[in-house]
């Protein structure tokens, strides 16, 4: 669906690249995550990809056909929540979002449908001044899906927001890859990029280093180990090898013999993978 090729950018009045040769593809109703720390690229990546930002070196396509070769009809086909919202102030939520409708030219959801999923139903009509932080990025997240876009490109949809708000909006997310939709999420918050996505690009320093699903990269880098903790007089805790652990006598005693505390399989976090493999922290 998105397919990248020896993608690179340079900000004008910088020295050194933002983005360094990417090289992925995006699959046809996959969300693919772009995980990174603050500053690693992933931004400048959206915003090339959205065509906002010219004079990259590389190639882009969307669907199959370039940057170059899509006309304004783009804009109808993919829907973009960026990093900042910016609306209107001195109109409302319900406003802005009408007004931000006319520049499709295809049949676009009503307003209040929308408003209502993120909870904004009853302050449709505040202006967006009084907006507090987090309902500007609900209503950022909600108008990208004005025009029921094919394509999804999501920047950090879900930071700052509270937990429930932040769950609901995953939520939608998840509901829009199973109305067929597929979506390029950027986020520096790996639970979002583990709970979320079909695969991940861990990008640093504009850098991919590597491509796979949150679940490969968790088994390829975590221990194949079972920690059990157990009472025996005081509390105690044992590792045992997963590899035929039902033919393991002493691991089959203990868990016969004792009070178990908690019992754990070792795998990685996606945040272990991460330093692991970039040498660097997501935050
Ligand atoms: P991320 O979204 O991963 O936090 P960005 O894509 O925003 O990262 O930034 C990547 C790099 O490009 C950073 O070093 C940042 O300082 C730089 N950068 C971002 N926007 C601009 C800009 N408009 N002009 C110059 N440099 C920029
Ligand atoms: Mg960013």
């Amino acid at each position: 669906m998105i397919k990248v090729t020896n993608l690179s950018f340079t900000y004008h009045k910088s020295s050194i690249p933002a983005v360094k040769n990417l090289n992925f593809a995006v699959n046809d109703g996959e969300i693919f995550g772009f995980l990174g720390p603050s500053g690693a690229g992933k931004s400048t990546t959206q915003n090339i990809l959205i065509g906002l930002l010219g004079g990259y070196t590389g190639e882009i396509s969307v669907s199959g056909k370039t940057l170059q070769q899509w006309n304004h009809s783009f804009y109808d086909y993919i829907g973009v929540c960026f990093e900042l919202p910016n609306h209107y102030l001195k109109l409302s939520a319900r406003e802005n979002l009408q007004f931000f409708s006319t520049f499709y030219n295809v049949p676009v959801r009503d307003p209040v449908e929308l408003l209502k999923m993120v909870g904004l139903d009853t302050d449709a009509d505040k202006k967006v001044e009084g907006y507090s932080k987090g309902m500007k990025m609900r209503l950022n997240f909600i108008r990208s899906l004005l025009h029921k876009p094919q394509v999804l490109f999501l920047d950090e949809p879900t930071s700052g927001l509270d937990p429930v708000n932040a769950r609901n909006i995953k939520d939608i997310i998840l509901d829009q890859k199973r109305q067929g939709k597929t979506i390029f999420l950027t986020t520096h918050n790996m639970h979002d990029a583990d709970e979320l996505c079909d695969r991940v690009a861990f990008i640093t320093e504009g850098e991919i280093s590597i491509i796979d699903s949150p679940k490969q990269l968790k088994l390829q880098n975590g221990k194949r180990v079972v920690k059990v903790e157990y009472m025996n007089g005081s509390p105690e805790q044992r590792e045992f090898e997963m590899d035929l652990i039902g033919e393991n006598n002493d691991f089959l005693n203990i868990i016969k013999d004792h009070r178990l505390i908690s019992i754990h399989s070792e795998e990685a976090t996606l945040d272990d993978v991460f330093i692991k493999v970039t040498g660097k922290r997501l935050d």
